[in-house]
């Protein structure tokens, strides 16, 4: 199941790359890039235990055999590798599967990406990640995504009070199709979390997401 966003409840199949170039303290796929243990997980995870190498033919069978009408890639930062991810999503589309791209918006996406009708579920991180903000808002990306139809921006808050802090970005960077989530993996944490925000992102005619997926299973990593 696509667990967050505007496709929240869709059965998909999910590409997830490794390699991120931010580092969020709080990141919830350490896995994907944490070699030294820096997040908050503190587990150094293996690249020969987390990363596998794989064509891009296998990579499209194997998203082909699960027969889903949507594909979600996120990672990591999927956009690091946009290059070699074109073919896969471009033999996805010309069977009519439906592609989602999760984004930390920090890398333009390549023009192909939007001509074969990718949705960009763009997620800037705000100042909790820990991370600088030159590094983790970057205006050129911004816009650009922006200015794609279906794009949608989500920012994942710890609460309330960090409402004002993604106002200050939507109007700065203009940003449009606002989505909050609350920070959380475990089912409580996430409807705790949603019962605190829903009344302030209703007050601005923004849209609310759970996590489906930690609601359903924690924070089990799925197979
Ligand atoms: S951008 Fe996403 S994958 Fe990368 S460190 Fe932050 S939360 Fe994790």
């Amino acid at each position: 199941m696509q667990g967050e966003g505007p496709s929240t409840g869709r059965s998909c199949s999910f590409l997830r790359l490794g390699g991120c170039n931010l580092t969020c303290t709080w990141c919830d796929t350490p896995y994907t890039w944490d070699w030294t243990g820096s997040s908050e997980s503190g587990v150094a995870h293996r690249p020969a235990d987390e990363l596998h190498p794989m064509t891009v033919e296998e990579v499209t069978e194997r998203l082909t055999a699960f027969g889903t009408d949507l594909v979600v890639v996120s990672g990591g930062e999927p956009l690091s590798q946009q290059t070699r991810l074109l073919p896969v999503v471009e033999a996805m589309r010309e069977a009519g599967v439906d592609v989602e791209i999760e984004t930390n918006g920090t890398v333009v996406p390549a023009p192909e990406l939007a001509a074969v009708g990718v949705r960009f579920n763009v997620s800037p991180k705000l100042a909790h990640s820990g991370v600088a903000e030159s590094r983790r808002l970057v205006p050129g990306p911004l816009a650009a995504f922006n200015a794609l139809s279906g794009t949608c921006f989500k920012f994942v808050c710890s609460g309330p009070d960090d409402l004002t802090e993604v106002e200050q970005l939507v109007r700065a960077y203009g940003l449009e199709n606002i989505w909050i989530m609350p920070r959380g993996q475990s089912p409580e944490e996430i409807a705790e979390g949603l019962r605190a925000l829903a009344d302030p992102v209703g007050a601005r005619r923004w849209n609310l997401t759970g996590r489906l997926h930690v609601t359903l299973w924690g924070n089990q990593r799925g197979v």
